[in-house]
């Protein structure tokens, strides 16, 4: 089956299944998030005009409507995977971007209309958000999801498959130990003590360490906060078929973005060899994040090979000469530099030749300008 995975987002469809479009809908207004960590799914309304000034209305009518729309959650996943949690600046932006605005800046936490300080609250670039409303409590949900995010975008479609089986599997298991317990309670025997499901669950998954087995579970059998979605299935005037997934929450369209790429894309997720970046792969073999992040690479290894170059040159020099009798030097240099460095770096013969002139090259210019300074 040919599936096509779109990279832009916002209106347009996650992915095609033959000429039928998927697309994740999120509505285009903020989600409160609450001190514990949680999401408040109730959206409030604005109260209608002449309560909010004209600039007030047209953020949220407009600029907000209008950035909420494009979310990209594919961009908004790797962000969140990437996201250093220390960071309160990084993490209320990241907040802002996803769609949340918090509940500890409204007036009244659970009004269903946002009163006119709330909209000069949140009326901003940072959607309200500022270090000090960023909890312990929504740290730990965010690092919860992160880590478990991490982990999904790792795995191989079928390993994926596999890892979903086992949450359904958790899932019966633990509920056949609760009905065990009660019917033991009922009939006043409270000696008997069953293995935790969870444990095994976590270890025939490979989930890593550290993370929370009720959040694995439900980002594996489920789409993050929700066991299951309801889709719409319509059609265009055009004719051509889409589904609609809705959900309100940022973290389930994040959530459902995974069980999309895992099932029908084949993005991976790559860890960049220079700076540990995570960031999804669509093609190639690419093993760094940016171009930098390449360069940097490139020429950290072509310093480290100089170095081993020279060094090498210096023990050819030291050599005996019954020692270097029958070998050639550039041959017997490039081979020790390969050696040295475990096999790490592949130095051909002519290039460290034609690499070690020009340095000498260089250091003589170098000399000749200091002589002629000095004169
Ligand atoms: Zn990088």
């Amino acid at each position: 089956m040919a599936t096509r995975v779109q990279h832009d987002y916002g209106v347009s469809a996650i992915l095609t299944v033959p000429n039928v479009r998927v697309v994740i809908h999120v509505a285009d207004w903020p989600m409160e998030l609450m001190v514990d960590g949680g999401e408040e799914n109730f959206l409030r309304v604005i109260p209608e005009a002449p309560v909010l000034s004209q600039p007030h209305l047209d953020f949220f009518e407009s600029i907000l409507r209008d950035r909420l729309r494009h979310r990209d959650w594919r961009q908004l996943r790797g962000s969140l995977i990437n996201l250093d949690l220390d960071q309160m600046e990084l993490v209320s932006k990241w907040l802002a971007s996803a769609g949340y605005i918090p509940q500890a800046a409204m007036s009244e936490p659970s009004a269903r209309y946002f009163s006119r300080e709330d909209v000069a609250n949140i009326a901003n670039e940072t959607l309200g958000w500022k270090p000090e409303y960023v909890t312990p409590a929504i740290i730990a949900s965010l690092k919860k999801y992160r880590d478990v995010f991490a982990w999904l975008m790792g795995l191989g479609q079928q390993q994926f498959r596999r890892a979903v089986e086992q949450a359904f599997e958790f899932d019966d298991d633990r509920r056949e130990r609760n009905r065990i317990y009660l019917r033991e309670i009922l009939s006043g025997d409270t000696r008997l003590k069953l293995k935790d499901p969870a444990i095994a669950f976590m270890a025939e998954s490979k989930a890593p360490a550290g993370t929370d087995p009720e959040t694995v579970r439900l980002c594996l059998q489920g789409t993050g906060t929700a066991q299951a979605l309801s889709a719409r299935f319509w059609w265009h005037s055009d004719g051509k078929p889409i589904v609609t997934i809705d959900t309100n929450s940022p973290l389930n369209a994040i959530g459902l973005s995974i069980h999309i790429d895992r099932n029908f894309s084949r993005r991976n997720w790559i860890v960049c060899d220079t700076c540990g970046k995570g960031r999804d792969r669509t093609r190639g073999r690419d093993r760094f994040c940016s171009a930098r992040c390449r360069h940097r690479f490139n020429t950290t290894k072509r310093r480290e090979k100089i170095k081993l170059l020279l060094e090498s040159e210096r023990a050819w020099a030291e050599l005996p000469e019954w020692k270097r009798r029958g070998k050639e030097r550039w041959r017997w240099i490039s081979a020790r530099v390969e050696r040295v460095s475990r096999g790490n770096l592949n130095v051909d013969p002519s290039w460290a030749k034609r690499e070690l002139s020009k340095i000498k090259a260089r250091k003589q210019n170098r000399r000749r300008d200091v002589t002629r300074k000095a004169q």
